[in-house]
Order: structure tokens, then sequence, then C-alpha cells
């Protein structure tokens, strides 16, 4: 239950869809409950009011439950509109004593929730608009139907900006650090699925790749491994060992463009062709030829690989473990040579 809740939390779109389920549930809740507390109280038009905002409440989360994405959309768009007529009447109005206008100090949090900043600004400043034109202007304050304190009206649109102005700082600070949550998100799962030296994808990253993919029936896997890579480490250092690694990982994947390249341990790498594959022979001979030279050291290294190759239908694991027997079968039978399962 708390995964599922952290994965909607963290996925934009099914955040959004979420929040508009839980406003709508609760301000539902809220208007049924006033609705009867109306009733009990006899409200008159109030009743009708928050009985119909109670309906449209039930309309909305009806159409983001039913059509999803294009639901919330719609939805959205209903639901600022509901809500100017809403608080235009309560303001009017008055009803009761006064008070219902209140309400509209919710709108900065619930709007930043639903909204997001740029749309709740442009909603916050109508109902802004609307509340100066009755509160402070003449021409206004002549359709009230009730006679508020002066104080009040004076003062209440000044709150409410105040707490736009918070709700939109918590807002700002809340995106920021979403945009940035999700960056170092997507930086941790790159560097978890890559070799940080030859930038290949390591082991548990090529078996997340490959994990969801059918399985083909002209599929290939070559494993390579290098030909006595310690002796590389003991004659040159292991700083050299480690460039050795990088030029024939370099080599390794430009050699197999329709392949899927990974560094599956130490100094053995792993070549996946979902379908077809090349030869293999090729790629041992292309490293077989190639002269590694280091500024720091003035002998060229050279180096031989053995690679096992197999290919067919299956689990790909298994194709794996089929392509190590076969690399075994190559170091046995003298190394710097190409053997199939
Ligand atoms: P073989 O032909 O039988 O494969 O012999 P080998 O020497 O290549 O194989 P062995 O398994 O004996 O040694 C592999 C060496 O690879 C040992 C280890 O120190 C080295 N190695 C593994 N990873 C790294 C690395 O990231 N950097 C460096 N420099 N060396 C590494
Ligand atoms: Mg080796
Ligand atoms: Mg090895």
């Amino acid at each position: 239950m708390k995964d599922r809740i952290i994965t909607v939390i963290t996925n934009e779109k099914q955040r959004t869809r979420a929040q508009y389920i839980c406003v709508f549930i609760v301000l539902g809740l809220v208007a049924l409950m006033m609705t009867v507390l109306n009733i009990v109280t006899d409200k008159g038009a109030l009743t009708w009011a928050t009985a119909a905002f109670t309906l449209l409440c039930l309309f909305n989360l009806f159409i983001v439950y039913r059509w999803k994405q294009v639901g919330v959309t719609v939805a959205s768009a209903l639901f600022m509109a509901e809500i100017i007529a809403l608080f235009t009447f309560f303001i009017i109005s008055g009803n009761p004593d006064g008070f219902s206008v209140i309400w509209i100090a919710m709108l900065p949090t619930c709007g930043m929730l639903l909204f997001g900043i740029k749309r709740t600004a442009v909603l916050c400043s109508v109902l802004f608009i609307i509340l100066v034109f009755f509160f402070w202007i003449p021409a206004g304050a002549q359709f009230l139907q009730y006679n508020y304190n002066k104080t009040f009206m004076m003062r209440f649109p000044i709150l409410y900006v105040a707490f736009f102005t918070t709700s939109a700082l918590f807002e700002t600070i809340r995106v920021l650090t979403q945009k940035e949550l999700d960056k170092l998100r997507e930086r941790y799962k790159e560097l978890a699925a890559h070799d940080n030296l030859t930038k290949l994808l390591n082991r548990q990253g090529f078996i997340e790749l490959v994990k969801n993919t059918e399985s083909n029936e002209d599929q290939t896997v070559f494993m390579i491994d290098i030909d006595h890579f310690k002796n590389v480490n003991d004659n040159y250092g292991h700083d050299i060992g480690d460039l050795v690694l990088i030029k024939v990982a370099e080599n390794v994947e430009q050699a197999a463009v329709n392949a899927k390249a990974c560094r599956w341990g130490g100094e053995e790498f792993v070549l996946w062709f979902p379908t077809g594959g090349c030869d293999p022979e090729a790629i041992r001979l292309g490293i077989e030829q190639m002269k590694i030279e280091f500024p720091t050291c003035d002998k060229a290294v050279s180096l031989t690989v053995s690679i096992g190759a197999a290919k067919g239908e299956g689990d790909l694991l298994k194709l794996i473990s089929r392509a190590d027997k076969a690399l075994y079968k190559a170091k046995e039978n003298g190394r710097n040579r190409v053997e199939w399962e």
C-alpha cells in the first residue's frame, strides 16, 4: 500500500488525478455536511447552493474516475467555473451571517493542489477582482444582499492576497524540489545501470533492460573475455589495465552496432543481438589487431580475446550461460578463438 502511494505521488499524471479524486471527495463530503446543516438551520437558498455543489463534486469525481486524463482536463475546467459561480453567490448572499465568503480563503491552497501555480494565479485573480468589485466599489456593493461589517469588507481581500502569496511560495518550493528529486532519481537510475569505468551497461542494468524483451528465434549472444588480462595489470599496473578495459569496451561496442553491450564482470563482456548477429571472428580479429598506446608507457599493449557464442530461442540468461560454457571451451582450446555452443 505504501509503495503504491509512493508510485502515485512520484508520477506527475497519476498524482494530479489522485489529487482531483481526493479533493472532490473531501469537498463533496464538506458540501454534503453543510447542506445537512443548512437544512437543519433552515438556510433557504444556501441549502440549494451547497446541495448543487455536492452533486457537482460527485459529477466531477465521476468524470475523473471514468475518463482518466481527459476527465482531469474536463473536470478541471468545470470545477473552475463552478467555484467562481459558488463563491460569487456566497459573496452576494452573505448567507449565513456573512460567513460563507470566508471559504474563499481555501481557494489558493486547493487551487495550487489541483491546477498548479499559473492557472491558480488566474483563478485567484478573477476571484480577487470579483471580491474587490463587491466589497470595495460602490457600484458592486449595491448588489450585496447582506450588510457586511465595513472592516471585514476592507480587510478580507487583503487577507486573501496574503493566503495566495504564501500558497504560491510553498507551491514554488514544492515544484522545484520535485524537479530536483526527479532529476536525481534519473541520475541514480542511470548510475546504477551503468559501469562507471567503461560506461557500458553493467550486469544489473543489462538484465533490467532485457527482462521484458520477448525471446527471439535468431537471437545471438557472445561472451567475450580478455585473455591473460591479469598479466596486463601485473606488467603495466592497474591504471593501464583500466584504460585497456575502456579501449576494449569501445571496440566491442563499435563492432556490433545492432547489439546491446554489457560489462558482465571484470574483463568479461556480453553482446546480445535481439535478432541476427555478426561474425564473432571479426570481433576477435579486430581486438587482436589493436595496438593500444598510452602516453605514460612507451610500449603498445596488444591483447587477444576468447569468445563463447550461442544462438537460439528461449530465456536469455540460459543463452548467456550456454555462451559462457562455449567461452570455457575456447579458453581450454588455447584462447584467442571463438567457440559455439
Ligand atoms: P584468462 O585468460 O583465463 O581469462 O586469464 P585472465 O588473467 O584474463 O583471468 P583472471 O580471472 O585470472 O584475471 C582477471 C583479472 O582482471 C584479475 C583482475 O584483477 C582484473 N580486473 C577485473 N576487473 C578489473 C578492473 O576494473 N580494472 C583492472 N585494471 N583490472 C581488473
Ligand atoms: Mg580473462
Ligand atoms: Mg574472466
